[in-house]
């Protein structure tokens, strides 16, 4: 028996202030959290411990996606991110994944690699082999750099050596030590063994050891995702009502749309840029390193020497749509920012995962939720008309609107095909004819409420890149 569902029906619908009482009351989260949810927490004095020359902070819009199902277990989502449609088109295909039995995950174990560069070697195959006969002493001596992953079942796993014989510095070898981090991303982690190991390498070696750094194709440390959906779930009417795109259509779309993709590193770039959008999103609410994240999802998207698309979406015997999503993720649950940044720690309470194998398995089922949400979008309607009438709430509020002014003015530049900052100052000139430009800017900035009491208008909740 489930003990709490992540469906809420008419989630975005609910005041801002009831959005996070029924997140706190899911996550079980005190007051002092719940206030976290609207002040991060990150003073500029916790700032400044964390980088340098801090002047202050700097905030995102903090969402939350309903309707995850992942491995028969719920997830509410909390996503960092200032682009409009990627919490709604998130939210909406989960609920229809839900609706076909959810998201099913599995992952490698958190397993990083730590670079050692060779040089000033006159035979490195020689010295290749030298170094994988003393495998288990490298394996012990990284193993005495970091006690705490060591007791965690953790630590040094492997050591593996590539030889390039003959480079612009002379004959060169890259170990590579394998490393399981458990729950921390493990940069550090990792860095620290490589360093401690270097001395030990020349000497095996004969050569003089370079560079000693992680590496993020972390490719031995993957998550994926599936999800099968019996094609009568997509069938939808498009936003205006207007035209119904059944379910077969839809579906098949979605794999000719993918089949572009996986050909085309001009469109696999944008495919996947849509799956980074979900995934940088619980980056950044959880407080994990998504420069990180991003060069690893790019690097093995190329993996094979050619850029393509990083999930698949294929028809089953039964005419099903499959989708599946295989990336590398550098995440932790401890470590980084995770219990430096007191908003992350909130939003990781309310993910509610308990290991860093977890956390990668939901943001890859946000990953494959995203993309599914684009190619949907994609494939039948084309993705400006729902994204525009998002997008126009915040064209009307650079313009200056506040309040219910900017759903109104929003809704007209929609209508009238032309959601353009020039139109929006103009419509607001016309409600407001007496208000000279300065002020409406002035009032745009710093009396700015959110429009109905935070209330978000009903918009099309199907939309996303
Ligand atoms: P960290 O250095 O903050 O903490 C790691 C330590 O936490 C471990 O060494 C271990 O002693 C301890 N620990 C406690 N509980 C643990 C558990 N359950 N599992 C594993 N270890 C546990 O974190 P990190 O993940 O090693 O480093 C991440 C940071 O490094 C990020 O802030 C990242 O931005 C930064 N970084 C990234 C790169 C890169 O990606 N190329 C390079 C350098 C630094």
């Amino acid at each position: 028996m489930k003990e709490r569902t992540s469906r809420i029906p008419g989630f975005h619908g609910l005041s801002i202030e009831e959005r996070a009482r029924r997140v706190a009351e899911w996550a079980k989260l005190d007051d002092a959290e719940l206030a976290l949810l609207f002040e991060s927490g990150l003073t500029a004095e916790r700032a400044n411990q964390m980088i340098e020359n801090v002047v202050g902070t700097h905030a995102l819009p903090l969402g939350i996606a309903p309707n995850f199902s992942v491995n028969d277990r719920d997830y509410l989502i909390p996503m960092a991110i200032e682009e409009p449609s990627v919490v709604a088109a998130a939210s909406y295909m989960a609920r229809i994944v839900r609706e076909a039995g959810g998201f099913r995950t599995c992952s490698t174990e958190p397993v990083m690699i730590g670079q050692i560069q060779i040089l000033d070697l006159p035979d490195p195959w020689s010295a290749r082999f030298d170094l994988l006969c003393h495998k288990q002493r490298l394996l012990d001596l990284a193993n005495q750099t970091d006690p705490v992953v060591v007791s965690l079942h953790g630590g040094a796993r492997d050591v593996q050596v590539r030889v390039f014989p003959d480079t612009p510095v002379g004959p060169m070898l890259v170990m590579h030590l394998l490393y399981d981090t458990r729950d921390v991303m493990g940069a550090n982690t990792v860095n620290t063994a490589v360093e401690a190991l270097a001395p030990v390498v020349e000497e095996i070696t004969g050569g003089r050891v370079h560079l000693r750094i992680l590496s993020n194709l972390a490719d031995h440390r993957l998550a994926q995702a599936k999800c099968v959906i019996p094609t009568d779930l997509l069938e939808f009417t498009d936003s205006t009502g207007s035209t119904t795109y059944r379910g077969e259509q839809v579906a098949q779309g979605i794999v000719e749309a993918y089949t572009f993709a996986a050909l085309d590193p001009y469109r696999a770039a944008t495919h996947n840029k849509g799956i980074m959008n979900g995934i940088d999103a619980v980056a950044l609410a959880c407080g994990q390193d998504w420069r990180a994240i991003e060069a690893g999802a790019h690097a093995y998207a190329a993996r094979e020497g050619r850029y393509t698309s990083l999930s698949t979406w294929t028809r089953d015997l039964n005419g099903q749509l499959v989708g599946t999503l295989e990336i590398p993720l550098a995440v932790g649950t401890v470590g980084g920012a995770t219990r430096v940044h007191p908003g992350a720690k909130v939003a990781l309470k309310i993910l509610g995962v308990q290991t860093a194998r977890e956390l990668a398995e939901v943001m890859a089922a946000v990953g494959l939720a995203q993309n599914l949400g684009a190619l949907r979008a994609l494939a039948t309607e084309g993705i400006q008309r729902g994204h525009m009438t998002l997008h126009a709430r915040q064209i009307a509020i650079a313009a200056g609107a506040t309040g219910d002014q900017v759903q109104a003015i929003a809704a007209r530049l929609v209508a009238e095909r032309k959601v353009r900052l020039d139109r929006a100052q103009e419509l607001l000139a016309e409600a407001h004819p007496q208000l000279p430009e300065d002020a409406r800017t002035t009032e745009g900035k710093e009396g700015g409420t959110e429009p109905s009491q935070g209330r978000t208008p009903k918009a099309p909740a199907d939309l996303g890149v």
